[in-house]
């Protein structure tokens, strides 16, 4: 049952992180108008089921205005409210209490700090420490995601001693060509279920100004500017689905078997799999497999 609709607001970014698993960057093109988001708002209340609204990215603050109306009608229609942001605005506790006093107004349920850039330094940090402060400041409901290099441990009580991969970052996007380097591998064969989303129950999907409608980054249950959202989600089987049926099946291990797509003997996990296999399949099923910047391939030209 879909309870969570999370808007891309922007595909774009003031940093470019190794393992940003939507691609973004300074360059990303992709952005919702307030029209946009107001069809999706009507949308999910003929859902009936949504109760919340996230406003992310990219960096959402880089639309600011934009992302403060959005918020604003979400909560006046009824719904929780949350955002994540980089905090790259937080340049003093003094000035991030303005940036957050409007959202304090409109009551939003919940403001996550991502501390995504870690790698960009101590200073990337002090934003986060300082967004922290001034959000507490202000009694907004808090929770901070944390993304840290990859380590690897072999636990003892892990089944066959296999490698645990840590640090919180997804196989998938940007994250395939810049953090995989070094990290063990397993067989393709054993990458036989999806250990991530929830294919078949769709808890929440994310959406973005092109129509798409993802249940994990790159892969689409439909364009909701082509059919309207609710429609989508009403008509949506896992099974008839032409990505998310093998996935179901047997995970991606299923999905290079049904499709034939070329592939190597080991992998790092079953993102690293499931995500190249979809690159292979972009053109094979367009609908379904997008837009292609988050593979990686291009930039779209922003729709109005
Ligand atoms: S991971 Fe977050 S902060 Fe980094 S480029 Fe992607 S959206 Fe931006
Ligand atoms: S990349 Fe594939 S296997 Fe990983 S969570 Fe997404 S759909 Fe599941």
């Amino acid at each position: 049952m879909l309870k969570g609709i999370h808007i891309l607001l922007t595909y774009m970014c003031n940093y470019e992180c190794d393992h940003c698993f939507l691609y973004c960057s300074p360059n990303s093109k992709g952005t919702f108008t307030l029209a946009q988001i107001k069809e999706v708002l009507d949308e999910a209340i003929k859902i009936k089921t949504v109760d919340s609204i996230y406003f992310e990215g990219g960096e959402p603050f880089l639309y600011y205005p934009i992302m403060v109306e959005g918020l604003k009608l979400a909560k006046e229609l009824g719904f929780k409210t949350g955002l994540v942001s980089n905090s790259y605005w937080a340049t003093s506790v003094e000035d991030a209490k303005i940036w957050l006093k409007p959202l304090a107004e409109i009551g939003i349920s919940d403001l996550s700090i991502s501390n995504d850039a870690f790698h960009y330094g101590d200073e990337e940090l002090n934003l986060s420490k300082r967004a922290e402060k001034a959000a507490k400041n202000l009694n907004l409901p808090l929770s901070s995601i944390c993304i840290e290099e990859p380590t690897v441990e072999f636990e003892k009580d892990h089944k066959k001693g296999e490698p645990v991969i840590g640090g919180g970052a997804m196989f998938r996007g940007r994250a395939v060509e810049t953090l995989i380097e070094g990290l063990p591998r397993r067989s393709w064969e054993k990458m036989s279920r999806c250990p991530y989303e929830d294919l078949e129950g769709l808890g929440r999907v994310h959406v973005d100004s092109y129509g798409n409608v993802h249940i994990c980054q790159g892969l689409s249950i439909g364009n909701m500017w082509q059919t309207p959202l609710s429609e989508l989600i009403k008509n949506y089987d896992a099974k008839t689905h032409p990505i998310c049926g093998p996935l179901m099946n047997g995970g991606p291990a299923q999905l290079v078997k049904k499709y034939k797509v070329e592939h190597e003997d080991n992998y790092v996990d079953e993102c690293h799999l499931c995500y190249l296999a979809r690159s292979k399949l972009l053109d094979k099923f367009p609908q379904y497999l997008a837009p292609k910047q988050v593979y990686g391939l291009e930039y779209h030209i922003s729709s109005t």
